[in-house]
């Protein structure tokens, strides 16, 4: 977790305030602050800084670890001093004018994930029992950022959970190939499409579409040039479709679109269109192809039966010598 992330948590930034008021108050330092260490990228960060004086540490500021006060006071084994000037007169606190510097880890299981600090411009000895206090509130402050910690990790993983099972959920829905709905999915959408239809009173139509010779083509140029055909078919299925149509590949060369609110004549047009995409786009491979389609609209009976009925129109412009559209025509 990066510590700017815990900047942004508010009930880290709620807990964390009246401890470092209490710090001021107990001990007299004019400022007290909290950061954060990253540890991969060596960098210390200052989440959140009270200053009542003139020393001024800015919320978000960051130092490199090995530049910062916290460090070099650590590094001798100290947690308070009044002699920052005498002791460290070249480090970024002493040109800030820090006369007193207190520091304290902030620890989750034993791994220092942070900082608690007091810093004044003047000289306030800290005994014993200052230090044990801060010691108290940084335990407290460890807890808080722990329990802040943990909420971002279990948000991260139900967001990535949830990512996984619509990843799940569009790979069970669609076609490998094509990337329309597969069978399943159009049964789904189109049962709702049926109440849809029923309900408002709109023409429901479905068109079966079938290439051509497809198993021909197949042993002729091979399944991948094969499977280029189809991913042509299901382009120009994409291409003609209304964001209300339901295209999907059925299976092998087989495809279908249901289309709410359209007649017979309507989806005649947009089968032209496909017609005429397949062709153009099948021209650039070894061979052109056509398709064959089948249209069934709901004025013709139950809409439970269009299916079978486009079936049958298909049946037609298949008897017919292919490269056709048929319409079902009721005896
Ligand atoms: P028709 O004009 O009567 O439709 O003749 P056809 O040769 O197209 O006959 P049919 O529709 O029965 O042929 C389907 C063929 O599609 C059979 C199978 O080898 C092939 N096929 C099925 N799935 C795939 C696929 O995913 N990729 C490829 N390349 N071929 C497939
Ligand atoms: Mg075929």
């Amino acid at each position: 977790m990066n510590s700017l992330d815990v900047i942004e948590q508010d009930t880290f930034i709620s807990a964390a305030t009246p401890l470092l008021n209490l710090i001021t108050h107990i001990t007299g330092l004019k400022t007290s602050f909290i950061t954060t260490i990253d540890w991969q990228t060596q960098q210390q960060t200052v989440v959140i800084a009270q200053n009542t004086g003139s020393l001024h540490i800015e919320t978000g500021s960051q130092v490199a670890w090995t530049d910062s006060m916290c460090q070099l006071m650590l590094s001798e084994q100290l947690t308070a001093t009044t002699e920052i000037q005498l002791r460290f007169p070249n480090s970024g606190g002493a040109l800030q004018g820090m006369q007193s510097f207190v520091v304290l880890p902030i620890k989750i299981a034993d791994q220092m994930i942070g900082t608690l600090c007091g810093a004044s411009d003047d000289k306030v000895e800290l005994d014993v029992h200052h230090i044990k206090s801060l010691g108290y509130i940084a335990d407290a402050l460890a807890l808080q950022l722990k329990l802040t910690i943990d909420a971002r990790n279990a948000q991260a993983k139900v967001d990535s959970l949830r990512d996984q099972i619509e990843n799940l959920a569009t790979l069970a829905n669609t076609d490998p190939l094509t990337g329309l709905l597969n069978r399943r999915a159009f049964q789904h959408r189109y049962e709702f499409a049926i109440k849809l239809s029923k309900r408002t009173k709109q023409p429901l139509s479905v068109m079966m579409i079938d290439i051509d010779g497809f198993k021909q083509f197949n042993d002729e140029f091979g399944h991948e040039t094969g499977d280029a055909v189809i991913k042509i078919v299901g382009d120009g299925l994409k291409h003609i479709a209304r964001s209300t149509d339901i295209p999907c590949r059925v299976g092998g060369d087989e495809f279908i679109l249901a289309a709410l609110n359209t007649d017979s004549e309507g989806l005649t047009q947009l089968a032209e269109r496909l017609c005429e995409y397949v062709k153009q786009h099948s021209d650039k491979l070894q061979r052109s192809c056509s398709i064959s389609i089948g249209i069934a609209s709901s004025t013709h009976g139950a809409a439970e039966e269009l299916i079978r009925f486009a079936d049958e129109a298909l049946y037609m412009s298949k008897a017919g010598g292919r490269d056709a559209i048929s319409v079902y025509q009721p005896d």
